[in-house]
């Protein structure tokens, strides 16, 4: 059977098979499982070991990150104290946010150059930067925004209060 279908996609060598199959994955007629045995692009399950066919992450928008960091930034303010003078402000399309409270400097919470989430004094380029740690990943609910949140505010109130 392997034998015939070689001399019918026209190679001669036994060892021409490999590149054979390697041009038919990537034209999407063949798709590798990781059992390695080689499925048709007609089986949404692997024919060996009935593994799924794995699927490329594709994510509707805005619903992979619900939350732009101005809403972080906006939800501090309001753990903060609203009517205690705490405020924010979205940064350019949501990017970043500004945070501001009495005695305190406006910080700016944003994404570095190290894809760290920090904290910094706004009008001072070589303040401190304090790293929040989203343990939990990005937030997806009300519930995990104010999770985040707090843990934004209880570094305000250690570093900067
Ligand atoms: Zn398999």
């Amino acid at each position: 059977m392997t034998d015939s279908l070689r001399l019918l996609l026209g190679a001669a060598a036994p060892e021409q098979a490999t590149t054979i199959s390697d041009l038919a994955r990537a034209l999407g007629l063949l798709w590798a499982c990781p059992c390695t045995y080689e499925n048709t692009d007609a089986e949404d399950a692997c024919g060996k070991c009935g593994t799924p066919r794995a699927t490329a992450y594709d994510p509707d928008p805005g619903t992979e990150y619900a939350y732009p960091l101005s809403d972080y930034a906006r939800e501090t303010a309001r753990v903060l104290g609203l009517k205690k003078g705490w405020g924010a402000e979205s940064g350019y399309i949501g990017a970043y946010g500004l945070i501001w409270g009495p005695g305190v400097p406006t910080l700016r919470l944003y994404v570095d150059h190290d894809d760290d989430l920090v904290l910094r004094a706004q009008d001072d380029p070589f303040a401190f930067p304090h790293v929040i740690e989203l343990r939990d990943g990005a937030p997806g609910t009300p519930e995990e925004l104010r999770a985040v949140a707090e843990r934004i505010a209880s570094v305000i109130r250690l570093a900067y209060t």
